[in-house]
């Protein structure tokens, strides 16, 4: 937290420092912004081998806060590099040079509350009501597990709670809904929802989501493993966990945050590694503290990464089958031992790859759980916490019977972030 009384504290001292938020050009290397800056190459070497690693994790799609100074001196930097944590410059306080840090994010979460009248579909109204197209995006999500709210008339109403982050003032992440109130003349009806977004409708204990049209669906029957939407394999023949995903792990020793953006198994050196689905190699070589990386890219938007290899056996723009041996263990770039460092993405993020690799051998013929896209009216249950549906439900009524307005936003570009609102920064 002593980071953003920092930023804070220079605020107020430093009359005509200017805070610039933007985008990350789309390709720049972090090199390529110390340059724009004017900030020395010797700041980079000055960052360690395992934080180098993070630099490579700054996307275009997050956007970023600057605090220059009249002659457009760079005083600090927070470059997202997840939801979660970001990536620190400071100009330090002697003057001279620069100091580098990875610090959690600070978000403020707040609760909204919205009653839309039907006039034209759930989107579109939601977008006239609140004026927020995030929030009316995941609103759709919800409906789409659910039949009902297509047969909606004129005058039928929706009530919901959500919650959304802002960062520095502005909208910050996807909201998230709560739970939302269908009303039909004098029928009410709610729909829950889950941590993916995804709506369903109560049946006593169990609640039930209906599926139509084109739907992603997961099963659990069996099927071949030969089959193209077969899951993904382990990336060793023998599994052993030696360290796991976390977005923001805090380090004991150290005492700070660290993200961990990937699966650590142990191996000897030399252990053949295996691409853990089908794909295409589109990186094979050093890169920073990874080491000697292969990188892989697979259908449905993953990327797999197999870090600190001895020797790589692909070459960038080959094909590889699932089991293929891609490369060997080993400890090159920052590793303290023989191991993997096994990275998955899945759209442009870093995923926990416990999630998705499936501890079954390779040559299973038989799979229990997948995903696939289909045309589906299917009726499911799912168990879900009742408590919590309880409460959620408790609260939206509470902003029913108040007859509480909904919140509308702000157009964006008030959002602005001024210097002198302290309360902002903190
Ligand atoms: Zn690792």
């Amino acid at each position: 937290m002593k980071y953003f009384l920092i930023l804070a504290v220079m605020l107020h001292f430093l009359f005509g420092a200017k805070v610039i938020h933007k985008e990350w050009e789309k390709g720049q290397t972090f090199s390529e912004y110390l340059k724009v800056n004017n900030i020395s190459a010797s700041f980079l070497e000055s960052i360690s081998k395992e934080d180098q690693k993070f630099l490579l994790e700054i996307r275009n799609r997050y956007k970023y806060y600057e605090l220059k100074n009249d002659t457009g001196t760079l005083l600090q930097a927070l470059i997202p590099i997840s939801v979660e944590m970001q990536i620190h410059i400071f100009r330090k306080r002697s003057g001279s040079g620069y100091g580098f840090d990875i610090i959690p994010i600070a978000y403020k979460k707040n609760e909204y509350y919205a009653n839309i009248l039907i006039e034209k579909n759930p989107y579109t109204d939601t977008l006239d009501t609140i004026k927020q197209a995030r929030v009316a995006k995941k609103l759709s999500m919800v409906f789409k597990g659910d039949v009902d709210a297509k047969k909606l008339k004129k005058k039928d109403e929706i009530s919901f709670v959500y919650t959304q982050r802002t960062r520095l003032g502005f909208i910050y992440a996807m909201p998230e809904i709560e739970v939302v109130r269908v009303k039909r003349k004098d029928k009410e009806k709610f729909i829950y929802v889950d941590e993916n977004g995804a709506g369903y409708k109560e049946t006593a204990k169990k609640v039930s989501y209906t599926v139509m049209g084109k739907k992603k669906v997961t099963y659990t029957r069996k099927v071949p493993a030969s089959k193209k939407e077969a899951m993904f394999g382990m990336p060793l023949r023998k599994v052993r966990i030696t360290s796991s995903f976390s977005y923001r792990r805090w380090h004991p020793i150290l005492r700070r945050y660290r993200p961990h953006h990937g699966t650590d198994f142990g191996a000897r050196r030399g252990t053949p590694l295996l691409a853990v689905n089908s794909g295409k190699v589109i990186f094979s070589g050093r890169m920073g503290g990874y080491g000697k990386v292969v990188k892989i890219k697979h259908d449905g938007g993953y990327i797999s990464l197999y870090a600190h290899q001895s020797r790589i056996r692909v070459k960038k723009g080959q094909h590889v089958k699932k089991g293929q041996v891609i490369g060997y263990v080993g400890s090159t770039g920052r590793s303290t031992g023989p191991h993997l460092h096994f990275g998955l993405m899945k759209n442009g993020r870093w995923i926990d790859p416990m999630k998705v690799l499936r501890k079954k051998s390779i040559k299973t013929s038989i799979m229990k759980k997948f995903t696939r896209y289909e045309d589906a009216k299917i009726t499911k249950y799912k168990d879900v916490d009742i408590v919590q549906i309880n409460k959620d439900k408790a609260k939206l009524m509470k902003y029913v019977e108040e007859n509480a307005t909904s919140y509308i936003w702000p157009e964006e570009e008030e959002l602005t972030v001024h210097l002198q609102d302290k309360e902002k920064f903190l």
